[in-house]
């Protein structure tokens, strides 16, 4: 699939497919008068017939239209456009593309989608994630990527960034959707030391003799259950003067989750391959600033294990010596994400970052709280914490805060160790988590994305196929891009 920027008459040029966003005010929309005079009057019928709906991401293919150079008008609707933009034209624009990619098509031109250049590339990468389906191991595939998709409204270099931006959440989505037999720490290592060859930034890998060097014991307790060594990646993008204090990228990369010892039941382990979904996320925002040419430092960390039953697999009851040198005692082996990310964040430390981000599928917990489309914010700096999430809404990907007060502490306090890896009961989990991981940042500003929930669907929504979703890929692509 190729982008291109229409510098033509976008109404006269011919295409396969002409694609138009048009809201609930479609008579007062540019775009409607163009069609509706190139069409003598044919589209104001239609549209007055009451036929197309313009409610958020409805599609309709109206074919042969009149007086208008295209095998197939597509009409997608924006509703009232009350929502953020950013949202409603990725979502528009996703769903339009993905109704289209049900067969094979040449040109698919699109119009009216967006208008600063934030809406642009996010409606970009939403035709973008539109066309990619997880059909991967299909013997006959369901989804076909138009060859041209030219867009109109923008230009070149906006097209390319958007482009890079929303190849880069189709990356996140691919590596979630591949199977845990085929996706495991080494094989997601030799998958991100190809992209950041392509994409130009660096790569360090520790293998498990690395980890025992240095002291990784926190990561290499959940790893022990599997046959898969665990591995612990750094990437380096270097935009900025060496002296430039970086921003810091943590992620869980537990490849399966089984739950160990506290085993999940079979519903809570089938999509439990989405649970390095916040490590997919860092390599895929890295890929997007290497190739965007991001003018600052960052530094990522990646845990990548597997966390499964074997003789020799972690306790309930055991005693951890994290990295840091904080003990940990283990209450439930299911809560093994936070003991990952324990050695991540103070590997992390090291690199002398401003700020940490982690990114991290932690707790079911948080999924009860804020459902499917929203992520856990959690920090130790309410400054930091406004602006992460004040931009993620700008992008029209939503997160929202937890309460971070110090008495939560004291459910995770230890009984022979320093502290425990869950609280008291189920209660605020989603807060002990995030509780338990600020014990790991020092006095570091920081905040905490539960990804639980938007992290991965269940089933398919009009713009996205079932699946790793790529959530908050394109947020922080533009956040450092900013
Ligand atoms: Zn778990």
């Amino acid at each position: 699939m190729k982008f291109e920027f229409c510098r033509e008459d976008w109404v006269q040029k011919p295409c396969d497919v002409l694609v138009v966003a048009l809201d609930d005010d479609w008579a007062q929309r540019s775009e409607f008068q163009s069609l509706d005079q190139a069409s003598s009057g044919w589209f104001r019928r239609v549209m007055q017939s009451g036929e197309v709906s313009t409610k958020p991401n409805k599609v309709s293919m109206l074919i042969a239209p009149t007086g208008i150079p295209a095998g197939v008008l597509c009409i997608v609707g924006t509703g009232n456009a009350s929502q953020s933009a950013c949202n409603t034209y990725f979502r528009a624009a996703g769903s339009a593309m993905k109704a289209l990619a049900s067969r094979q098509r040449s040109t698919v031109r699109f119009v009216g989608f967006g208008n600063s250049p934030l809406e642009i590339r996010a409606a970009i990468a939403g035709a973008l994630v539109g066309s990619q389906g997880q059909d991967l191991y299909k013997s006959e595939k369901s989804t076909f990527a138009p060859e041209i998709v030219e867009w109109t409204g923008s230009n070149d270099a906006q097209i390319r960034a958007g482009e890079i931006i929303g190849e880069s959440v189709n990356l996140a989505r691919l590596m979630v959707n591949q199977p845990p037999n085929r996706m495991y720490p080494e094989t997601f290592t030799d998958q991100a030391i190809e992209v950041a060859n392509d994409a130009g930034f660096s790569i360090e890998v520790w293998d498990k003799q690395r980890l025992i060097e240095e002291r990784c014991q926190a990561l290499l307790a959940v790893a022990r259950g599997s046959i898969r060594d665990p591995r612990l990646l750094i990437l380096r993008h270097r935009g900025a003067p060496p002296d430039s204090e970086p921003l810091a990228l943590v992620g869980k990369g537990v490849t399966f989750d089984s739950g160990g010892y506290s085993l999940k039941p079979t519903d809570g382990m089938l999509t439990m391959k989405c649970d390095m979904a916040g490590a997919a996320t860092v390599l895929a925002i890295f890929n997007a600033i290497a190739k965007l040419n991001v003018r600052r430092n960052v530094v990522g960390v990646l845990g990548l294990v597997e966390n499964l039953v074997s003789g020799d697999a972690f306790k309930l009851g055991d005693v951890l010596t994290a990295r840091s040198g904080k003990t940990i005692e283990i209450h439930n082996t299911d809560a093994e994400g936070r003991l990952v990310l324990a050695d991540c964040l103070d590997v992390a430390l090291e690199e002398k970052p401003a700020q940490i981000i982690d990114f991290a599928t932690l707790t079911g917990a948080c999924v009860v709280a804020l459902g499917n489309d929203v992520a856990g914010l959690m920090s130790n700096q309410t400054q930091f914490q406004v602006d992460v999430q004040s931009f993620t809404e700008k992008c029209g990907e939503y997160t929202w805060p937890l309460p971070m007060h110090s008495f939560y502490s004291e459910q995770i306090a230890g009984k022979v160790a320093d502290i425990k890896n869950v609280g008291e009961g189920r209660w605020g989990g989603a807060i002990t988590a995030a509780k338990f991981l600020e014990e790991f940042v020092q006095t570091k500003p920081w905040v905490h994305l539960d990804i639980a929930g938007p992290a991965f669907l269940d089933s398919a929504k009009p713009w996205c196929d079932a699946g790793g979703t790529g959530f908050l890929v394109r947020s922080f692509a533009e956040w450092l891009l900013a």
